[in-house]
């Protein structure tokens, strides 16, 4: 049985070689993306032969809502279990008139960003573009039906440019008017930064934004908090992400979570200041969100108001995000930390 999200040409070929209007593809996709089907006998413009025999050979749904839970400020997260019992976390933020979603790319995580609960494990597995693809509809799906998803954000587990080659056509689905509809503008690939990842993107697609998670203004510290950085440095993914910049006229983002004693101090906000400065970028400013069983800790408001008038004075395009979900476990990889039994770890190559 094939799963239907996992390409948007399959079940096209099959309706060609079974001898069905090729119409019948984009009305498919249409109860999919803009509707609400939950299967194929909900798609009551199709001919029931046509319903019974692509039941037969193709499934909407592979994973398994285990968990739900929703935020006092509108926040909700989902947690999936996939076919193989392996678990994912995806979030639904709403923004005044933004309906954001944060979805995985990996179970786990290989990055071992030392504050991040997803990476505790190391990595499982990379989803499948299906899986990817059916995260965003099922927080679609949370919505009233005259809402639509706004926005959408690869921060959820993994390092989704480790997993380029199954994320791409998972958001060209989304990008597409038969398929979600979200203008690629819209879509953000938050990345620890690597480079040769970052070239091929440019040169695959850049037609989306592009977020580099940061979190030190020098090697040293940046060794410690990332340690894939150790194999990088910060000059070759500013290099790589100039390139990006270059090629796509998109306006970068810097992310840089705020931990408290680590990477707060004033001279990180000058240096930060000065590796940014002739840059045409956005820094986002990130208070931790504390993960249980972890020594870091959220900065002070003093650290935070500190960190921030060094940056505006330099004149940083500083914007500093507001933590959501605060009583759900909204950081990326807590729920299913809280909840995960036993895992079994394989290590994967990277792609690139
Ligand atoms: N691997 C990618 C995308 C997933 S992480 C990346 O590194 O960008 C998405 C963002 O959430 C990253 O900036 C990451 O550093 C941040 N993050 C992870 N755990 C966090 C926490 N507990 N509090 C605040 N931000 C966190």
């Amino acid at each position: 049985m094939k799963h239907i999200l996992e390409s948007d040409h399959h079940v096209g070929d099959w309706l060609t070689q079974h001898q069905f209007p090729a119409y019948r593809r984009k009305q498919i996709q249409r109860w999919l993306f803009q509707g609400r089907a939950e299967g194929f006998d909900d798609m009551s413009d199709l001919p029931k032969a046509l319903r019974d025999q692509v039941s037969e050979n193709f499934q909407i749904w592979t994973t398994k809502v285990v968990e739900h839970q929703k935020s006092a400020d509108g926040t909700e997260k989902l947690l999936l279990e996939l076919q193989d019992g392996g678990r994912i976390e995806c979030v639904l933020l709403r923004e005044e008139n933004r309906r954001t979603i944060c979805i995985s790319s990996q179970v786990g995580c290989a990055m071992g960003c030392v504050f991040c609960a997803s990476g505790l494990d190391g990595v499982d597995r990379n989803l499948t573009t299906g899986e990817i693809v059916e995260q965003m509809l099922r927080l679609q799906r949370l919505l009233p039906e005259q809402e639509r998803l706004s926005h959408i954000v690869v921060m959820g587990m993994g390092e989704p440019l480790a997993n380029l080659d199954r994320l791409l056509p998972a958001l060209d689905q989304a990008s597409s008017p038969d398929g979600l509809g979200i203008s690629a503008r819209r879509i953000t690939i938050s990345t620890v930064g690597l480079p040769p990842a970052i070239t091929r993107l440019a040169k695959l697609n850049s037609r989306y934004h592009l977020a580099v998670s940061l979190h030190a203004p020098n090697d040293e510290l940046r060794n410690e908090i990332v340690p894939v950085n150790s194999n990088i440095g910060i000059q070759t993914i500013l290099d790589a992400a100039d390139h990006y910049f270059e090629v796509s006229s998109r306006r970068l983002t810097f992310e840089y979570v705020l931990l408290a004693d680590v990477n707060d101090r004033p001279e990180h906000a000058h240096q930060l200041a000065s590796l940014l400065k002739a840059r045409n970028v956005l820094l986002n400013v990130i208070p931790y969100n504390p993960v249980a069983g972890l020594p870091y800790r959220t900065p002070s408001s003093k650290a935070i108001g500190n960190f921030r008038a060094i940056l505006l004075k330099a004149n940083i395009n500083i914007q500093f995000r507001q933590r959501k979900g605060d009583d759900i476990d909204a950081a990326c990889g807590q729920l299913r930390r809280k909840t995960v039994k036993t895992t079994e770890l394989v290590d994967i190559e990277p792609l690139n």
